[in-house]
């Protein structure tokens, strides 16, 4: 068959796709991106034109093309975000190959443009000014932690030493951002120039709030976590060994739990695997139940990457 059947998405899980712009000095001519439509729609082209498979068809809640900017994917988000003020929690995940734009979705390519702020700065900017207009009414505490996980191993990243993520209380944008460099720096010290250690860990931001209702003093939580995830991109077994074959099972193993897990929740099943890796343990929590997901699926738009990109689309489309 020519296209691939394609689901509506269930429940609380949904699923965007961002194909990234070509970088200078890709040339612009080769891509694997057929097709995109406004409702969701991605038909991406095989590069072997001999090939029987020729075009899929994918389909997600929506898809962002190459000029969409970060405001514009902010807006599609906030609802989402906003929702963990009234009780929610919420999991954002980047899912796709390395270079394929994960971190510039979440967190942007420079923390001191504003304009370039990815995801995550804007989510508690906003969070920030909710609270402060619905002072009158809920008085809410933020605290943020910020956790690396690499070869099934957690690791704070703001402070060192302590048994569990330590959780640092923030009053205001600028609180954020002084944590979020010092988490920066704390992974970039674990990172050799050659052998980029961010592309094979998990970051994840959390926030959590904790909103006291004024007149009633009801209590009501609700938490946000915003993953960056390792780079989903298969290494050639015969090729690496040692220190880079572990890192790729351990890559391989916790996004398989995690696609398990998301999969199994879509489809209301009653066992859900959460035991399978540190990652979905992480996350268990705010995975299932009320809570609500959604996958960024960070496609890379080179031709070069189309087996890539299917095997990327083809995980989006089991979870969603
Ligand atoms: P990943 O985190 O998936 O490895 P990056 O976010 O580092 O990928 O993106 C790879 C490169 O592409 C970076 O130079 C980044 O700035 C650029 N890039 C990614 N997405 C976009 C986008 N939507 N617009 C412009 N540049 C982008
Ligand atoms: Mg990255």
């Amino acid at each position: 068959r020519l296209y691939n059947e394609v689901q509506e998405l269930k429940g609380n899980i949904r699923v965007y796709c961002r194909i990234r712009p070509f970088l200078q000095g890709q040339n612009k001519n080769q891509t694997s991106i057929e097709y995109t439509s406004e409702n969701g729609e991605l038909v991406v082209a095989n590069p072997l034109k001999q090939s029987k498979d020729t075009h899929r068809l994918f389909k997600f809640n929506k898809v962002f093309g190459p000029s969409s900017t970060q405001e514009e994917v902010f807006l599609d988000t906030r609802p989402l975000i906003r929702s963990i003020l009234d009780g929610y929690n919420v999991c954002i995940f980047a899912y796709g190959q390395t270079g394929s734009g994960k971190t510039y979705t979440m967190s942007g390519p420079s923390i001191n443009s504003e304009q370039a702020w990815g995801v995550n700065y804007r989510a508690l900017n906003d969070l920030f000014h909710l609270t402060q207009s619905r002072q009158n009414t809920v008085m809410y505490e933020v605290g943020v932690q910020m956790v690396e996980i690499y070869n099934e191993q957690v690791r704070d990243l703001l402070s060192e030493d302590v048994p569990d993520a330590s959780m640092h209380c923030v009053r205001s944008t600028e609180d954020v951002l002084e944590l979020m460099n010092i988490g920066l720096m704390n992974r970039a010290v674990g990172a050799t120039a050659l052998n980029e250690k961010s592309s094979r860990s998990h970051s994840v931001l959390s926030v959590h709030v904790r909103g006291v209702d004024v007149k009633t003093e009801s209590i009501l939580r609700g938490s946000l976590h915003l993953v960056d995830l390792a780079g989903s991109e298969r290494v050639d077994r015969s090729e690496v060994t040692g220190e880079r074959l572990r890192e790729a099972q351990h890559i391989n193993k916790s996004l398989s739990a995690l696609g398990d897990v998301i999969f199994a929740l879509a489809h209301k099943n009653p066992h859900v695997p959460y035991r399978n890796s540190k990652l979905t343990q992480v996350l268990q929590n705010s995975l299932g139940g009320q809570a609500k997901t959604l996958m960024f699926v960070q496609i890379n738009p080179d031709e070069d990457s189309y087996a890539e990109t299917v095997s990327t689309l083809k995980f989006a489309e089991r979870v969603s």
